[in-house]
């Protein structure tokens, strides 16, 4: 069985883009009320008094957009000085980067991915909701934030990709080829139907195996001796300095290997991605007094219980989607 150590910790539901595959114009989205987040200090109390105890030393912190809040860099202190802490990331859309990405650094961040679905700017435009204003493009101000957090030293560096078809599906060559002369790492994702019914309905998804095969055909493609511990399946162009990675939920599923859990912004343990049996409202139950050696059974429990919980999103041939966006889950 897998060994669930690894905490998704979503510092925020709100974000500063729109993208229409996460949180698409129409939809009407309750945000967390400033009060219902969790604070920097019950989220220290969780991580030191549950999760650490219940086995937990690898987390991420993502959202929404974890940037927009004001304690991050206080927060990432704080989680990296936990000496039980053995790994701690960051997934970010990047645009708020190039500000933050030093102190972050100094805060103890060293593993960040970032989002980064076009290298043109009117399509960035598009699939992030945005209009730019002012002499620097929205997609200007990600690949400055890209850059300086290159240069700031973090290792490994990883961009993501989500490939909505017929939006950013021609781009796949040249955004692969971004891993050739530097240690970027490119994850494709594959496009899924959570929160963004009428976009999946119309532009459908693409597999990672076809994306491979056009990176066959261009460059060449082969199984990269590093093998990563989440759910991508790493390759790499022949000689490229970068790796690309393929998170295949779609066509693949790997539900059998999945090794985390998800706490969302307002304090909701959530053991799968895709269902909501079995979650915990811990922030309810701290701000109740409800005794943290209780909760910490509970969530020990609840580790032993997740491979049931685990959805199959393939077998379950249930790609209707589902109502809440990844921002709100915590992606
Ligand atoms: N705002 C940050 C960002 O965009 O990187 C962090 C949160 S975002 C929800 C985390 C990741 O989920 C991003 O890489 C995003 O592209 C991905 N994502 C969001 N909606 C998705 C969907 N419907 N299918 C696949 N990936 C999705
Ligand atoms: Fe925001 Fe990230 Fe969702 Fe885009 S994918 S809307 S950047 S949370």
């Amino acid at each position: 069985m897998n060994r669930i150590d690894y905490l998704r910790i979503s510092l925020i539901d709100r974000c500063n883009f729109r993208c229409t595959y996460c949180m698409p114009e129409d939809a009407e989205i309750d945000y967390v009320l400033k009060q219902d987040l969790l604070t920097q200090a019950e989220l220290l109390t969780l991580l030191r008094q549950v999760f650490i105890p219940a086995g937990f030393t690898r987390f991420r912190l993502t959202g929404g957009e974890p940037l927009i809040r004001s304690d991050v860099v206080d927060i990432v202190a704080a989680i990296a000085a936990l000496p039980e802490t053995q790994d701690l990331s960051m997934t970010t859309n990047g645009f708020l980067l190039a500000d933050k990405a030093q102190d972050l650094y100094d805060a103890g961040l060293r593993r960040v991915n970032i989002s980064l679905d076009s290298l043109d700017a009117a399509t960035f435009d598009q699939l992030i909701g945005r209009r730019s204003s002012g002499t620097k493009t929205n997609w200007d101000k990600v690949w400055s934030g890209i850059q300086t957090a290159y240069a700031v030293g973090f290792n490994p560096l990883k961009l993501n990709v989500v490939v909505v078809p017929g939006v950013n599906d021609r781009e796949i060559l040249d955004l692969a080829a971004l891993s050739i002369d530097r240690e970027w790492h490119i994850r494709f994702i594959e496009f899924m139907p959570i929160g963004n019914g009428a976009l999946f309905e119309k532009s459908g998804w693409i597999s990672s195996e076809s994306l491979r095969g056009q990176i066959r055909e261009r460059y060449g493609i082969e199984e990269s001796s590093i093998t990563g511990n989440g759910p991508a399946d790493i390759f790499k162009i022949p000689s490229a300095m970068g790796t690309l990675g393929f998170i295949s939920q779609m066509s693949e599923c790997f539900c059998d290997r999945c090794n985390r859990m998800r706490l969302s912004a307002d304090g909701m343990l959530r053991p799968c991605l895709l269902n909501e049996t079995g979650q915990i409202d811990l922030k309810t139950e701290l701000r109740q007094g409800t005794d943290l050696a209780e909760l910490r059974d509970r969530v020990i429990k609840l580790v032993e219980w997740k491979p049931e919980i685990n959805y199959k999103l393939r077998d379950s041939g249930n790609a209707q989607g589902y109502a809440r966006s990844m921002s709100q889950i915590g992606g």
